[in-house]
């Protein structure tokens, strides 16, 4: 039997249950941008299998230091008991950091960097004994499954058989020209209560790609801060080079109190996440009184392979030569951009550093399920180009290593989906 019809019989795999589904396709290596089937084929990884492999598949650099790391220790406690891998991630991690971010919290994935995120803030209040329950986020935003994570996202088809058992966020639209004073006073009147407010800095990753006008984004920020509300930039996404800059909390000139990472924190090897915090909100845990403490912690929480393994894609990350590989990504994505910006068959084009997004005309953008979706997630699948649709948006988010040949035959299987679509 295949490795596809093996998995049907045992595995409950994230949003395929449709009948309709295609059986998954039985992947068994992976080298640079490309990732090899069970029969030798070839996929061309264009978003880097859900935004984590920065650096391509099976880097060399961290396969060593797997293997380095493997044969000192696997695992140990990390309550009372530490380890070189995490004190010198955190050590390497923080100074990098926007903001003055100076304590490192460790967990599992992007949605418990959140759901970490979200209990620091409310209990930061508590512990200064002010009362102040109130989180703001974006309306159209994803910030993670979790339930916590979950409250702050849009409800969506994704919240939908939960949405009762989700906590009460203020959510904001976007903030643009139009908007900003609107948002400012909504924010005005909420100032005295709220605790924080969790947003994705520049981009909306799963809410489509949507991408804010810079300016008013920070002052909205600013705003914010002004109140001393808590400002939780979760970079799960844009994190690592995703908008041109390393993290892009750097555009803006309002720091955040706290940071959300993870997805590019491993290169796409084993989920961590991590949320790091100021001085100031890590003092308000410190204390006689037990119950000050942030009640947190994981079993798997800072392994040390997985700290090794960030440590290796954060110094792989830093190298100049990853940021001229970004830049050459960004310089090819904006050409393409004016080009398929004439397409009459395709409406808002926009990049960002390695980010490029379109939309079809004809699509619906609130629909996971609708056809074009299903049309375009199979077009590519046969294509072998790893493309998946978000609603009607389509967009590239590639390793930093992808060949300049690799990315015109994304550009150019991007043509040839749009000469086909309406057939
Ligand atoms: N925050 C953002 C901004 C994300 O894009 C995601 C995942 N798409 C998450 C949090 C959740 O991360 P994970 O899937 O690792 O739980």
């Amino acid at each position: 039997k295949s490795l596809s019809e093996r998995d049907k019989a045992v595995i409950w795999h994230p949003y395929t249950q449709m009948q309709t589904a295609p059986a998954p396709i039985g992947i068994v290596r992976g080298e640079g941008a490309l990732l090899f089937d069970e029969n030798g084929n070839s996929y061309l990884d264009a978003t880097s299998s859900w935004w984590v492999n920065i650096h391509g598949h099976a880097h060399p650099y961290i396969t060593e230091k797997i293997a380095e790391q493997a044969a000192k220790l696997h695992h140990v406690i990390f309550a009372g008991y530490t380890h070189e891998p995490a004190v010198e991630l955190a050590e390497k991690l923080l100074p990098v950091l926007p903001g003055s971010q100076q304590k490192l919290f460790y967990s599992d994935n992007g949605s418990t960097a959140v759901e970490v995120a979200l209990k620091m803030t409310i209990q930061y209040w508590q512990n200064k004994g002010q009362v102040k329950t109130r989180i703001l986020a974006f309306r159209n935003a994803y910030h993670g499954d979790t339930f916590g994570a979950m409250s702050v996202s849009a409800r969506s088809v994704f919240t939908r058989a939960f949405d009762e058992y989700l906590f009460d966020v203020t959510f904001l639209d976007v903030p643009a020209p139009d908007n900003l004073e609107a948002l400012k006073a909504a924010i005005d009147t909420h100032a005295s209560d709220t605790a924080a407010f969790i947003f994705e800095p520049l981009v909306q990753g799963s809410g489509g790609m949507v991408m804010y006008d810079t300016a008013c984004f920070d002052a909205l920020l600013q705003h914010c801060r002004a109140h001393g509300i808590l400002l939780i930039a979760d970079e799960v996404m844009t994190g690592f080079g995703r908008t041109g800059t390393n993290f892009a909390m750097e555009q803006v000139q309002t720091p955040p109190d706290m940071i959300t990472l993870s997805k590019g924190l491993t290169g796409g090897t084993i989920a961590m996440g991590v949320t790091t915090c100021t001085n100031e909100i890590y003092h308000a845990f410190l204390s006689t009184d037990k119950l000050k403490t942030l009640f947190h912690g994981h079993s798997y929480t800072a392994n040390p392979l997985t700290c090794a393994i960030a440590l290796a894609s954060l110094e792989l990350f830093l190298q100049p030569a990853c940021r001229q590989e970004r830049e050459r990504i960004n310089a090819r994505h904006r050409a393409f951009a004016v080009e398929l910006a004439y397409h009459p068959d395709v409406k808002n084009v926009r990049s960002l550093g390695t980010i490029l997004a379109f939309e079809i005309v004809t699509g619906e953008a609130d629909s996971y399920t609708n056809d074009l979706a299903g049309f375009l997630f199979k077009f590519f699948r046969e294509k072998r180009v790893m493309l998946r649709p978000l609603g009607n948006t389509l967009y590239i988010l590639p390793p930093y290593c992808i060949t300049d040949e690799q990315l015109t035959e994304v550009y150019d299987s991007i043509y040839e989906m749009l000469a086909k679509y309406q057939e």
